[in-house]
Formats: C-alpha cells, structure tokens, sequence
C-alpha cells in the first residue's frame, strides 16, 4: 500500500531529555527521516534541562547511534531541524518559547512523553497559547491511575482537542506480531469455524520479564503489574483474540469490535487474583518503605458472549520470572478416544495454538502425529512460523504508531470508551487489593498462582526467547 499522505508540519516532543525520548522515539524519528516521511518537518524538544539546541542535538545524534549506525545524509537532513525549548511546563513562559518556534505551522503533533501528572498543566499551556487548533496530540501510557483519573484525563483533552486528534498510546498495538493475531485469525478460514467455544478448551496469556525493575521502581512502585500491563497491554492482546471481525478496515471499526469485547468481561473478581511481589523488591531505591506494589499479577475470568461462554482466560505478568516471553496458547478441546489398532493408552494430547508475541515472534500449532514403527502411538509435533525468519525485520513499533498519529490514522490507538471499559474491569482489584503473596525471583510466581492454574489443567510456561 503507498504510504497516506501527512498531514503534521512539525513534531513537538515534550519530555525531550527524558529515557523513552533516547531510547524509543528519537531512533524512531531518524528511520522516519530515512523513509522521507517527515517533509522536513522541524521537530522541536521541550523539556526542563537547561540545554540549547546544539546539545539537543548532540543528545539525539547519541541516542539514535546507540540503536543504529547514522547515515550522514540522512543526518545532515535532519540535525539542523532540531531545535529546543527549555523550561519547566508549570510555567507560561515555555509555551510562548514554543509558540515563537511554530511560527507558520498548522497542524502540530505534541507528543506528551512526561509524567501522566502533567498532562493537564501541558494540555491547558498550549491552549492557553492558542496552539491547539489543528494540532494532534499524542499522550503516553499511563492513561490514568483508576477509571476516575482516566476519566479526568479524557475531560481534560477533550476540553481542547476532539476525539479524532487524541492518539493514546500503547507500543504493544504498534507490533507486527500482535497484529498478527487478527490476521491469523480472520485471514485463515479453517481456524473461525473452530473458534469458539464448541471447540476451544481455554485460553492463556503470559507476559513475563526475567529482569526487575530495571532502573524504574520510582515510577514502577506507584504502578505495579495491574497498572502497567493489565490494564492496557493484556487486555488489548484478550481483545484481539476474542473479538469478532471488523465490518471495515476503518479505525473506528476495529476499535468498536474491542470494546464490545471488554462489555462483555465482568469486572475482575478479587477472589480470583493473585498479586505477588518477588522476594527483594522493598529493598530497592526508589521503592516505598513496605510498599505492597505488585510485581506478579495472575488472573482468572470468563467473556460472556455466544462465541467465549464457559472458556477460562487465565492471564499472568510479572517481573523476575524464570524466562522473558509474552505468549498467547490457545487450547482446544482434546479429541475423544482413539481405536486405532495397536494403541494401548486410546488418548491423544489436545491441540494449541501458541502465538508468540514477544522478542522471537511467531506462531506454534501443536497437533499430534504417529511416531514411528508400527505401533498407531501419538506424539505431539510443532509446525513452527517464524516471523523474522519469513519476513525480515519490522518496523519498531514507536516508528509505526508516530507515522500513524502523523497521518491521523487512529487504528492502533486506543479510544476514550476502550480505556473507560479496561479501567471498569480491572477497578475492584484496583480499589480491593488482596495482599501481595511474595515469590522468588526466577520463579512463576506464588504457590497459589500456580495452584490457580491448575484448576484449569495447569499454566503452559513460555519457552526462553
Ligand atoms: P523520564 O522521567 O525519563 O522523563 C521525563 C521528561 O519530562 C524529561 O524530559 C523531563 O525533563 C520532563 N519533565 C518532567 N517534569 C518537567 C517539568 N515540570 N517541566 C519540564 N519538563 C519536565 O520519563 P520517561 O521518559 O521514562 O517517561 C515519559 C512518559 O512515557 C511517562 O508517561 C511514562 O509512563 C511513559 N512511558 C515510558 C516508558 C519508558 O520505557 N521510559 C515506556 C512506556 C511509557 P528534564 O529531565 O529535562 O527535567
């Protein structure tokens, strides 16, 4: 498909100096500027750090070379675009700083990568300064702390910019190896007649770190696992899996077939929630003195729909586990005995259908077949895609989701009513913690995780990727 047109005449990126600017968005910046997709846009930094525009520079020039080698055409293109505005959001006097750098432009981007606190102070700056008409404004997750919060956050943004201009974001919509899922599913015919409940045993979903905190249990200590994955990246990916297609390939499509989906889970029982923290975690700097955070989530639910009726959703997350993989098996129901002449046990295992989605992605169908000699003995088998193999490197998700919110095109982001309906399911846990239960790190979490699975056959553990 050529590429849409773009409508954005230059990039605003508040929280300029900050670690998702160095890691994620100005490497993304720069393939852009490689794909000749930002028009010489001038790209404009905004952040507290007494910096001037040489050193902003400099600053992105390293953060882009930390991810790949620079073309020094691209870069050259590029560098003398890059401009800075410093100050602290809380005061007026940067927005005037920035109104003087838009000078001439129309349509704005203002990418909001600071912390979720400050939304608002920005929001009510650039309006105050008359800069939003036009302009899209993309905002970073966390999209709010509870369903009030997210709620405030929508009023705030709706105040001044209409719904078709919010881009909220969640990096896990911009993977190729998510939107795989919905291929899988509605571009294969022989899988949708055996989706469903008639045929499927259950469904399991792992999103899983072998690392800790990893510099961040400032911010991830006012978060924890329910926040920072459940809310929004887990309940996209159950989304995926269980909606029915979209009747077009518009935006709005997509995103109405996921939140039907998330009106038909009830919000989350606490009597089928285990939260663990691993064994060190209040130890570490940054972390409250006997914080409860979780770092381990699992959890039990059902959809209450014709097609998801009576099918377990066992999901988990957590950091410190025995391996780094977000996964997605689903398992159908086990065939009835087998009379084949010679086999003794009469049994075969069930099918799965394992949707690797994180750093090896690809898809694992497990059936079974006949070892050999002559006995009519089963033994499962794989049949394997592996998606960098067939396909090559994709785009990083951050270049995607910025190209997309350049082009107004609002697909892979999420709306006002899908973040309202994943904060309403996820709210009791939120409001009514069980207390943390604590594991040992490089483990799947407390016993009693463990034992939950087991109600339902046992967890499927990812592999290593
Ligand atoms: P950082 O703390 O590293 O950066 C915050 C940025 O905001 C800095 O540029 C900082 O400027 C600026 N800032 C903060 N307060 C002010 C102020 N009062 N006035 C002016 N500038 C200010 O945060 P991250 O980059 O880690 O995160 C940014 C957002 O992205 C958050 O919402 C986070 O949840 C989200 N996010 C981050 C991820 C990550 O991997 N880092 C992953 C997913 C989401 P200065 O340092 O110059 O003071």
């Amino acid at each position: 498909m050529p590429d849409a047109p773009i409508d954005t005449d230059a990039l605003v990126l508040f929280g300029a100096s900050g670690d998702l600017a160095k890691k994620k968005i100005f490497p993304s910046i720069y393939r852009l500027e490689e794909r000749q997709r930002l028009n010489g846009m001038p790209i404009v930094g905004v952040a507290s750090s007494p910096w001037d525009d040489p050193t902003m520079r400099s600053y992105v020039k390293e953060s882009i070379e930390a991810k790949h080698p620079t073309d020094p055409a691209v870069w050259s293109a590029l560098e003398p675009r890059l401009t800075y505005c410093s100050g602290d959001y809380r005061q007026d006097d940067i927005y005037g700083q920035l109104a003087d750098h838009l000078q001439g432009r129309e349509h704005p981007l203002f990418y909001l990568a600071i912390p979720p606190v400050l939304f608002e102070e920005v929001v009510e700056g650039l309006a105050r300064h008359n800069l939003v008409e036009g302009a899209k404004v993309v905002v970073e997750k966390p999209f709010g702390r509870d369903r009030k919060s997210a709620r405030e956050l929508n009023d705030v943004l709706h105040r001044h910019f209409p719904e078709q201009s919010i881009f909220r974001i969640d990096h896990y919509l911009g993977k190729d190896a998510i939107e795989n899922i919905l291929v899988f599913r509605f571009a294969n015919t022989l899988l949708e007649p055996v989706w469903n409940r008639n045929f499927i045993a259950k469904i399991e979903v792992t999103i899983a770190e072998d690392f800790g905190t990893a510099g961040r249990a400032k911010y991830y200590d006012t978060a924890g696992a329910l926040r920072d994955i459940m809310q929004n990246h887990m309940l996209e990916i159950v989304a995926l899996l269980a909606m029915e297609p979209p009747v077009s390939s518009t935006g709005d499509a997509l995103r109405d077939e996921k939140v039907k989906v998330y009106r038909q889970i009830r919000t989350f029982d606490p009597n089928r929630v285990v939260r663990g923290q691993y064994r060190g975690y209040i130890d570490e700097p940054g972390v409250e003195y006997g914080s409860d955070t979780e770092t381990f989530v699992a959890l039990q639910f059902e959809i209450d729909s014709w097609r998801w009726s009576g099918v377990p959703w066992l999901v988990r997350t957590g950091k410190n586990m025995p391996v780094s993989a977000t996964e997605a098996v689903v398992e159908f129901n086990r065939p009835p005995r087998i009379f084949f002449a010679g086999d003794t046990t009469g049994t075969s295992p069930s099918n799965h259908l394992r949707f690797r989605l994180g750093a090896d992605p690809g898809i694992n169908l497990q059936l079974s077949a006949k070892t050999s000699g002559d006995r009519l003995a089963t033994h499962p088998v794989d049949l394997e895609v592996t998606q960098d193999a067939l396909f090559g490197d994709s785009e990083e998700p951050y270049e995607r989701l910025l190209e997309d919110a350049m082009e107004g095109d609002m697909r892979r982001f999420g709306r006002a009513d899908a973040t309202d309906e994943q904060w309403r399911i996820v709210q009791q846990v939120v409001d009514h913690p069980s207390p943390v239960q604590l594991y040992e790190q490089g483990t799947w979490g407390p016993q009693a995780a463990i034992e939950m699975g087991q109600l339902y056959g046992g967890w499927h553990d990812p592999k290593r990727e």
